[in-house]
């Protein structure tokens, strides 16, 4: 037979910038094949399992026959009724389970599809750099184009809006912010949320928040921009059970607040996905309605490893913040190295795996991220290992 031709990529998939992580995967495969023991600080996929109670809800849900249809793309109005439960009871803030809740498939789905709703080809969309990559990555999936709003340590990891040309403001379509952040682990004030609405009021952006954290904290609550006033007018909240719960393999989130833009993204949904599975939308109510010791007892661990690791690093003299929430720690790193290589000699040296800052954009080169992802005493001999190669 004669050899055909390569299939070739689309120009949208074939153009996207390299990932990082995928290389650093292989890293990873080659070190556990060398029978390193590698401790794994790089992944922002909780180690402690789903609550019990969340999942016994499941397996009675799997059991009933009317779940086992297909469920309606915008989620049953039951769930849509406990987020604004849940919202009511955590934020203050009112919602319309009808217009002002939709369900998502994870909240990377969402933000994901999102662009494809409101960016024309050429239209701009602000993103945050360092930041979560699926905010350019679905931006240039729509043909739309990312202007980097770099988030620096000068700035308290917000994004400086003084220094967005006027003409940038004027094309923007979109634009994503998150707090807690990841991966710098900065919490953003109400005054910083202030100035989201006035700015998106005055340029007519749309705003889209993911708060995918806002549940993994240290001492204060952190806030939702839909606290600020008029933010319903401009945008929208993404929202996760996976880090809150640990239900990251579930896939089950929801996106709250001005319906306009909900129903843009209900659009794009109905026309390429089905829905949420109901039984998961079920344990999901449970989840939402869930006594606060189980939350208490999850952020009591996350809170003794923090400690474990800031304290530990900073003896070691690396330059690092005290995270106020998320599970990540955000590190300098040491003048003589790069991100990519602290990253190689810990892993090389250490059997300790990080993500490089610049897998997030290029504004994370000189930084690294540590997840606190793993049990405490191997936290504390990732420590130990990190002193005798620096
Ligand atoms: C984990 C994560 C998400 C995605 O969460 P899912 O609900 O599991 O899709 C979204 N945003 C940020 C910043 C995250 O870290």
């Amino acid at each position: 037979m004669k050899k055909r031709v390569p299939f070739e990529f689309a120009s949208r998939i074939k153009y996207l910038p390299p990932y990082l992580f995928a290389s650093i995967d292989r890293m990873k495969q080659k070190a556990i094949e060398k029978g390193a023991d590698l401790i794994d600080l790089s992944i922002g996929d909780p180690d402690i399992p789903t609550p019990s109670l969340i999942v016994n809800a499941m397996k009675e849900a799997v059991e009933k026959p009317f779940n086992h249809r297909y469920p309606s793309y915008e989620g049953m109005l039951s769930f849509r009724e406990a987020v604004a439960r849940w919202y009511k009871k955590r934020f203050g803030v009112k919602l319309d389970p009808q217009t002002e809740v939709l369900s998502l498939i994870g909240s990377k789905e969402g933000i994901g599809h999102i662009p494809l709703a409101f960016v024309n080809p050429g239209d701009t969309v602000l993103v945050p750099s360092p930041g979560y990559p699926v905010y350019s990555t679905g931006t240039l999936f729509a043909g739309g184009r990312s202007y980097t709003m770099p988030l620096g340590e000068e700035n308290d990891f917000l994004p400086d809006f003084d220094i967005i040309p006027k003409k940038v403001l004027l094309k923007t379509k979109l634009i994503f912010i998150n707090y807690p952040n990841n991966p710098t682990s900065a919490i953003a004030p109400t005054k910083f949320y202030k100035e989201v609405v006035k700015i998106a009021s005055k340029y007519n952006i749309i705003v889209c928040h993911d708060a995918s954290y806002t549940e993994i904290y240290y001492d204060k609550e952190p806030l939702s921009f839909m606290q600020a006033p008029n933010a319903k007018d401009v945008g929208i909240e993404f929202h996760s059970l996976s880090k809150t719960y640990n239900m990251t393999g579930w896939r089950i989130g929801f996106a709250v607040g001005n319906r306009e833009v909900l129903a843009g993204l209900g659009k794009v949904k109905t026309n390429l996905d089905s829905g949420v599975f109901q039984a998961i939308q079920e344990a999901a109510i449970v989840a939402l309605g869930m006594d606060n010791d189980i939350l208490s007892a999850i952020r009591k661990t996350y809170h003794e490893r923090r400690d474990v690791l800031y304290n530990g690093l900073r003896k070691l003299g690396m330059h690092l913040i005290k995270p106020k929430a998320t599970f990540y720690i955000w590190v300098k790193v040491p003048s003589h190295f790069d991100s990519m290589g602290l990253v190689t000699h810990m892993l090389d040296k250490a059997g300790v795996l990080a993500t490089p800052g610049n897998g997030f954009g290029e504004t994370g080169e000189g930084y690294v991220r540590f997840a606190l992802t793993a049990p405490v005493d191997r936290i504390q001999e990732a420590v130990k290992r990190i002193s005798g190669i620096l």
